[in-house]
């Protein structure tokens, strides 16, 4: 699988793992004109959040029902590495649904994608778009 993603998205992304560091950020990508091209931020409810995250219950189901009144698809979902580990760890193989979805992984620099099919999570190939 290959996608876009615009340079606006990685850097919201970016700017919002080095508020939240040390805990994990997380939230919600969004398809727009074919591309991952909006985010949607949440909470991270989760009670170890420097080490986990779970993506507000109530951040999700806005999303799906402004996606079923015919807003914005969702892409799938985001999170940070204050670790520093680049990709998914074996707690997030673990979180999978196989719901097709995107995860994209920022630890530091690094950007990975994954798409959660449902034989497990495969690397997903990228590239940056100005718009
Ligand atoms: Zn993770």
């Amino acid at each position: 699988m290959h996608i876009e993603v615009t340079r606006d998205v990685l850097t919201a992304i970016r700017a919002e793992a080095e508020q939240a560091h040390p805990q994990e950020c997380c939230g919600i990508l969004l398809w727009a004109g074919g591309r991952v091209a909006r985010i949607i931020t949440a909470r991270n409810v989760h009670p170890a959040p420097e080490t986990h995250f779970e993506i507000d219950p109530q951040a999700l189901i806005d999303a799906h029902r402004d996606e079923r009144a015919g807003g914005p698809a969702i892409a799938g979902y985001y999170h940070s590495h204050p670790n520093g580990r680049s990709g998914l760890s074996a707690q997030d193989r673990r979180n999978g649904a196989g719901d097709g979805k995107l995860w994209l992984v920022i630890a530091g620099d690094t950007v990975t994608i994954w798409e959660d099919g449902p034989d497990g999570f495969t690397s997903v190939s990228y590239q940056v778009i100005e718009r």
